[in-house]
């Protein structure tokens, strides 16, 4: 980089660092960290102001699908921009709202039949609560029952940052703090089964997770509208994989209860997991589907809350209003990139290419299956990540080697995020089998390097 450049970018990072603030940064350790000034990206490629070029292993928080500069994404937000940018869906209406409604109905599992957007997961979130409340109000008032009045969801459960979606959330690391604020749900363990809450090995810790559920379901029937949780794959909550059954044992009890279900997909949604929705694995019809991240192939915030026509009847007769709207709700931008991604997600064979990357990265990380300080390594989908662990096995202290970790992978070009003790890839869809397959190898070395002789 030329000098003038060089002292460009100090400039704008020392202009971020007096007058900006970053979400979930560590505010102590910003001061002193160096952040990569992104200027542009090409596939699953980043590249910084001073030219250093990074493989983007979050998919940008795991946002982007088919890689950055896509062209089909590109021409759709041009040409919607030559036309308008935003106007009012309150209303009105556009055709790409109608079009990407439609494609989304088409997609998503059966029983869903009405699109309502928003433009973030939290608010999709938001939406689903409060039309699951009325939605079971109606449903109990013509039974004699008195209204319900909270959710039921899982520890290490994470739904977004807005107040109704921190009363769902179970990180006690990000939600603890504003519990006076919120109605708390009824919680069961999440099914960690690397660390099952029941001690038990992995089959048999789902089923018993399961069990626990269920009886708190039943318990507390008469309090809950809603059961919501984020199918087979708890990101934020630490890449927990869920053993096999336990979803599909949740939504049958949930549906036996009379309780609306809400699949929070808004990380797991287009692909991630292997399948379109990871409720699909399971044969999970939801009452609720929820869309964000990836939506508009990582390039615009865009969400929807997808329901059934039950749901839909049920405001309809009783308040007859939806009284929730955002300012840019469907916005047309948005609305026609994310339409493109969907016509992409379809057109090219992007889930049946998933196996084989998984296998190659998979495949990578074999030499850390014997080291030390390294456990668990799971995947799902395209997702696959391992914990760090202290001297036989035990839970990580220090989390400095973290931070070590992710500068070593930073400067080899790989761009990640680590997660409390965890380290993972959610790399685009598009991302080739090589591309792949180096991302992993640069998380292992720069893990081993990291991690030096065994940590203590
Ligand atoms: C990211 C996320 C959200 C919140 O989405 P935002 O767009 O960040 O508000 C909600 N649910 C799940 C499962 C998520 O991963």
């Amino acid at each position: 980089m030329l000098p003038a450049e060089q002292e460009k970018r100090d400039l704008l990072v020392a202009a971020d660092r007096r007058s900006l603030w970053h979400p979930f940064a560590d505010l102590a350790k910003w001061e002193t960290e160096d952040p990569p000034v992104i200027l542009s990206g090409e596939g699953v490629w980043l590249t910084d102001m001073s030219g250093h070029r990074m493989l983007d292993g979050t998919a940008s928080l795991w946002v982007n699908l088919l890689g950055h500069r896509r062209p089909e994404l590109d021409r759709a937000l041009a040409l919607q921009a030559g036309l308008i940018a935003h106007s009012t869906f309150l209303g009105a209406t556009h055709d790409g709202a109608v079009l990407l409604g439609e494609k989304l109905l088409s997609l998503a599992p059966s029983g869903l039949s009405r699109v309502f957007y928003s433009d973030n997961g939290s608010t999709a979130v938001e939406i689903a609560m409060k039309l699951s409340y009325l939605a079971s109000r109606h449903r109990r008032k013509k039974e004699g029952r008195s209204p319900p009045s909270r959710f039921f969801s899982l520890e290490r459960g994470y739904h977004g940052d807005t107040l109704g979606a921190v009363g769902a959330g179970g990180i006690e690391r990000f939600h603890a703090v504003f519990g006076p604020l919120v109605r708390p749900s009824v919680t069961a363990p999440a099914p960690d089964c690397f660390r099952c809450p029941m001690g038990l090995f992995r089959q048999d810790c789902g089923l018993a997770c399961a069990s626990v559920a269920v009886r708190l379901m039943e318990e507390h029937r008469d309090e809950i509208a809603a059961v919501i949780l984020e199918p087979l794959l708890q990101a934020a909550g630490g890449m927990i994989v869920w053993p096999e059954g336990y979803l599909s044992r949740i939504a049958g009890a949930a549906k036996d209860l009379g309780l609306f279900l809400i699949a929070d997909e808004v990380a797991t949604g287009f692909g991630r997991t292997g399948t379109l929705f990871a409720c699909e694995q399971e044969g999970v019809r939801p009452d609720f589907l929820l869309a964000g991240k990836a939506l508009t192939g990582g390039y615009l915030p865009l969400a929807a809350t997808l329901v059934t026509e039950e749901i839909f009847e049920a405001v309809r007769e009783d308040p007859g209003v939806f009284y929730h709207g955002h300012s840019y709700t469907a916005n047309p931008l948005a609305c026609r990139v994310a339409l493109a991604a969907m016509e992409v997600l379809e057109r090219e064979p992007l889930l049946s290419a998933i196996p084989e990357k998984r296998a190659k990265m998979l495949e990578e990380w074999a030499p850390l299956t014997t080291h030390p300080n390294v456990a668990n390594i799971r995947s799902l989908g395209l997702v696959a990540a391992f914990d760090l662990v202290g001297p036989e096995g035990r839970p990580l202290t220090d989390f400095s080697v973290m931070g070590r970790i992710r500068d070593l992978a930073r400067r080899e070009g790989l761009l990640i995020r680590p997660l409390g003790p965890t380290l993972y890839l959610i790399p685009p869809l598009s991302t080739t089998l090589s591309e792949g397959t180096l991302m992993a190898r640069i998380l292992r070395k720069a893990t081993e390097e990291g991690l030096g002789t065994a940590i203590g």
